[in-house]
């Protein structure tokens, strides 16, 4: 297995292996930038089918929060970590308390938070042994209200303001009234977004794999229900992709008739090219990694601060960034993703190195 030569390497500044044959640990850490502080990101508990896989995801999905952190103007570096196994199968408590002893001996270079296959609880088991978890606090969050640490509903509002922001510079009207909007997926996110389109007035087409999901939007918000295969190719004036990646692809991007592209899931260009092919078709993207940023936004204040104005007027900073975005790439005639990728560059390359973080405590936000 290539590590340095790694396609994906992309300099990451650390990496470790961590293995506890007596609870069945196997898991990676990646730590690609720190420039502008210690890196946080999730954990991932996923049944990869090769060690190479994992390796990959790890990489891409580390490189990934240098990029959105320093977009979101956060004092953070970007790193992830992934556990081989099936969290149904394999998730122990002693498998977490080992992720704990781990993480612990990191110094706080890395913070893990939730990630697809772990929960607050688990974060919460592996905080047993380290002070460098996050995700966890009960506080009271952007909105005001009581929060448990899942960073759901500060994703979903980051994403309606940079979806208000997107159909503005696309679409040229700053009211939602009537405007059609699909999103696929209605998880944790997506229905959370889905409530505050609504309530802006805007009308709803929905599709997410599990039946359930979809019916509560049906009931509660007035959706209409599609299939898989319409919900990106509807003529609609948004569509949200709310639930996996790469759904931007060669087969996707001809058949769209939305304007704008902006939803919370992760890497949703199958390939970095298919920037340009929205690009291309007259379609704007509001890239992902800055418009799904109000989950990293909240976890960073619930370890310096609780000041909920102060978060809420961080996530809606998104739509000022997605604003900069739109008016450079228009400027310059380049797809919204390359503008995104350079202003973080520019972001995390020119800030001078700081001092190793040894605590995990982060500095507040200037
Ligand atoms: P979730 O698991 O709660 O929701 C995802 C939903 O998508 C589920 O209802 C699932 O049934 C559905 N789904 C899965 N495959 C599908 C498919 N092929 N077609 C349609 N629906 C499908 O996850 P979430 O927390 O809502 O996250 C949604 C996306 O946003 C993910 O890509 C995630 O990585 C990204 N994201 C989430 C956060 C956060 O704070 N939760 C932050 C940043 C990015």
């Amino acid at each position: 297995m290539n590590v340095f030569s790694h396609p994906e390497f992309d300099n990451h500044e650390h990496l470790s292996f961590f293995c506890d044959p007596e609870t069945g640990l196997k898991a990676i850490v990646a730590i690609h930038n720190t420039s502008r502080g210690p890196a946080l990101g999730g954990c991932r508990m996923f049944p990869y089918a090769t060690d190479e896989e994992a390796l990959r995801d790890v990489l891409r999905l580390s490189r990934g929060m240098t990029y959105k952190s320093a977009l979101a103007n956060l004092d953070l570096g970007g790193g992830k970590s992934v556990i081989i196994g099936d969290p149904r199968q394999h998730k122990t408590e002693a498998l977490l308390e080992s992720m704990g002893r781990f993480l612990e001996k990191l110094g706080g270079q890395y913070i893990a938070a939730e990630d697809s296959g772990t929960s607050v609880a688990d974060l919460k088991v592996m905080g047993r042994h380290t002070e460098h978890v996050a995700g966890i606090k009960e506080h009271i969050g952007f909105d005001g209200l009581p929060s448990n640490g899942d960073p759901s509903p500060a994703t979903a509002y980051g994403t309606y303001v940079g979806l208000r922001m997107a159909v503005r510079h696309g679409l040229g009207r700053s009211d939602l009234e009537g405007l059609k909007v699909a999103i696929q997926g209605i998880g944790n996110v997506g229905f959370r977004l889905a409530r505050h389109l609504k309530e802006a007035g805007a009308k709803l087409w929905v599709y997410d794999i599990h039946q359930d999901q979809m019916q509560r939007a049906v009931d509660e918000l007035g959706a209409t229900p599609v299939s898989a295969d319409e919900i990106l190719t509807l003529p609609v004036d948004v569509v949200a992709p709310c639930a996996m990646g790469a759904v931007l692809n060669d087969t996707s991007i001809p058949k769209l008739q939305a304007k704008v592209v902006a939803g919370a899931a992760n890497n949703q260009l199958e390939h970095p090219e298919h920037d340009a092919a929205l690009l291309k078709r007259g379609i704007l993207y509001a890239p992902d990694f800055v418009i799904n940023a109000g989950g990293i936004i909240d976890v960073f204040h619930e370890r310096t601060d609780h000041d909920h104005n102060k978060v809420r007027a961080h996530v809606e900073s998104i739509g000022d960034t997605l604003d900069e975005i739109f008016r450079r790439s228009s400027r310059e005639g380049l797809p919204t993703g390359t503008i995104a990728n350079l202003l973080a560059e520019e972001r995390f390359r020119h800030t001078p190195a700081q001092p190793r973080h040894t605590t995990g405590k982060l500095a507040k936000v200037s």
